[in-house]
């Protein structure tokens, strides 16, 4: 730190001038001035001395002109270093721990204390992660309601999670009330966030409108933040009922459109076997043309149409759809998530295909307009309905639930909406609340955990070897690239310094990914933290046997008490 001790060393000279002016203060005076530059010496040693160490949650991408990207997962900071920095940051980060007064470059220790890729040597990041992540989880005041007006369905998607056989009833207004009732017995709620849901949920549209004409004036009343979604195929959603929406503060809209019009219609036909591709782009047009919702295409991409959704993107382009208002893409790998999901069997791809894919796909999609998707999530993409405490799924009959996923399986029910007093006691409701990503040593020690939280708790918690759906989420298959991509959209560096042998389906930047025994473990932990709340063994055959098993009482040998009870019985 040479300019902080060349103006320590001239304040020290000063003093030393007016000592000789007054010979009589002489001894005192320098007995002070040596107090008083012990004093500022011993700070400066103290910084220089101060501990540190790289943090856990540092990401480095190497360049091909030796320079490197630096990304911390915790701060969400991305630096640029060049190729001396670089060297240093190595140098620094094989350190368990290192003082300040070693890092010669004093300008770029302060970079990288700023921007968290160095932190104190005592600091425990896992811990602070963790506070932030239960903080988020248990957030008062805030309640995330997914209600599905209806789990009927006009489609039959092969790969439906569902399975084809679908109910067909809609939501009775008892059960509405019910939801109603439930919003304005929660005290203090400072925000309430609503997602439509099915099977199609405007199929059951009245109960959407009258539902939230209720919600919406209670929340204004009481200056309860509302904001709403839809998850809709988007075969109703004509200008009209988009307006609808609009005005019931519906803002996004997740519609699914698998590839161009002839894969699509293979993937996503009526349930009488028509195509649907033509209404949908018409209806996704009408919707950004009359009003200012904001449209989400998600495509589903599996064997039969990852060769098709250039097409696709083609055709959103001659239909002028960034144009016409807020429409984005983005895709996601079909998976067999439940036992009923069907084709979805035959179609997914190994998750390392579809995440080499996927990088070709987005690339495009950004060019064209439709994607962002490069950017890391604000808080941690895994706190879903289901991770947050504050999180309820509805169905029709008014069965609660956690996940989107279970919403069709009532054995798989947390509670209903006419018992709110008893939405936690239940065996279901305790495997969602004991599930942590802090439980399982991938997560832990994964570099993006404070940005992913663990991804997906159904994943882990009904993990089965015959269903394979894998957690990480494509940030982790692709950890690198995406930090490339987005430092080249910031214009930091160019295409040409990307070395290949960073692709992170191999170099693994970010640590090691779930695999099915991971996530057998991390089930088996959660069924172990269940058993001891509920003061009885509890294993996977009941999980999937669902509540009737969960639920039951054991039966036990009579024990001395029982017989004794039983001779005095007439
Ligand atoms: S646990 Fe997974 S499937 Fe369930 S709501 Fe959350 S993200 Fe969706
Ligand atoms: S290991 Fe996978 S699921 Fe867990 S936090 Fe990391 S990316 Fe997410």
């Amino acid at each position: 730190m040479p300019d902080f001790e060349c103006q320590v060393s001239q304040d020290g000279e000063q003093q030393v001038a007016l000592m000789a002016q007054d010979s009589a203060r002489a001894d005192a005076l320098e007995v002070a001035a040596r107090q008083a530059l012990s004093t500022v010496h011993g700070r400066q040693r103290e910084a220089a001395a101060s501990r540190y160490k790289v943090s856990r949650y540092d990401i480095p991408v190497r360049l091909a002109d030796g320079a490197a990207l630096l990304f911390n997962s915790r701060t969400r900071s991305l630096i640029l270093l060049s190729d001396g920095e670089a060297q240093i940051y190595r140098e620094l980060a094989e350190r368990s721990a290192f003082s300040g007064g070693q890092v010669s470059d004093r300008l770029l220790l302060e970079a990288l204390v700023g921007g968290g890729h160095v932190v104190g040597a005592m600091v425990d990041e896992i811990a602070v992660v963790r506070d932030s992540y239960e903080a988020t989880r248990g957030a008062k005041g805030s309640l995330t309601l997914t209600i599905a007006p209806t789990m009927a369905c006009n489609f039959a998607c092969g790969y439906c999670f569902q399975g084809l056989n679908k109910p067909t009833t809609k939501m009775k207004p008892d059960v509405q009330n019910a939801i109603v009732d439930f919003v304005k017995a929660k005290k203090d709620l400072k925000s309430l966030s609503v997602v439509w849901y099915g099977g199609e949920p405007l199929m059951g549209k009245d109960s959407i409108f009258r539902l939230s004409d209720l919600l919406i004036s209670y929340c204004d009343k009481h200056k309860i933040a509302y904001s709403a979604g839809i998850v809709s195929n988007a075969w109703f959603l004509n200008g009209e009922m988009a307006a609808q929406l609009y005005t019931r503060r519906v803002r996004w809209v997740q519609v699914t459109v698998d590839g161009d019009r002839g894969t699509h219609d293979k993937m996503r036909p009526l349930t009488s076997g028509h195509g649907t591709f033509d209404r949908i782009l018409d209806n996704i047009a009408e919707a950004l043309d009359q009003t200012a919702i904001s449209i989400n295409a998600r495509v589903n991409v599996g064997q039969s149409n990852v060769d098709n959704v250039d097409a696709m993107l083609d055709c959103f382009v001659e239909r002028n759809f960034t144009r016409r208002g807020n429409f984005s893409v983005y895709f996601a790998p079909i998976e067999a998530s439940t036992p009923e999901s069907g084709s979805a069997y035959e179609e997914r791809l190994s998750r390392a295909e579809f995440n080499r894919k996927v990088l070709a796909l987005e690339e495009r999609a950004r060019r064209l307009g439709f994607a962002s998707i490069q950017a890391p999530s604000n808080g941690f993409a895994g706190m879903c309905v289901a991770a947050s405490h504050g999180g309820y799924v509805v169905s029709g009959e008014g069965v609660v639930h956690k996940c989107w996923e279970t919403a069709h399986d009532p054995s798989k029910r947390t509670g209903s909406i006419f018992e709110p007093d008893k939405l936690h006691a239940s065996v279901n409701a305790s495997l969602w609340s004991q599930w942590t990503p802090f439980d399982n040593p991938v997560c832990a020690s994964c570099k993006i955990l404070p940005m992913c939280g663990g991804f997906c708790a159904h994943r882990f918690i009904y993990s089965n070897p015959a269903e394979a759906a894998l957690p990480c989420p494509s940030w982790k298959w692709n950890t690198a690239e995406y930090i490339f991509s987005r430092a080249k959209d910031l214009g930091v560096v160019s295409a040409d310094k990307w070395v290949p042998e960073e692709a992170t389906v191999e170099a693994k930047q970010s640590g090691e990914r779930h695999s099915l025994d991971t996530l057998q473990a991390a089930q088996a932990r959660v069924l172990d933290k269940v058993s001891v709340l509920h003061g009885r063994q509890i294993d996977s055959a009941m999980l999937f046997a669902g509540e009737p098993a969960l639920e039951a009482v054991p039966s036990h040998a009579p024990t001395e008490a029982d017989r004794a009870l039983q001779s005095t019985e007439p």
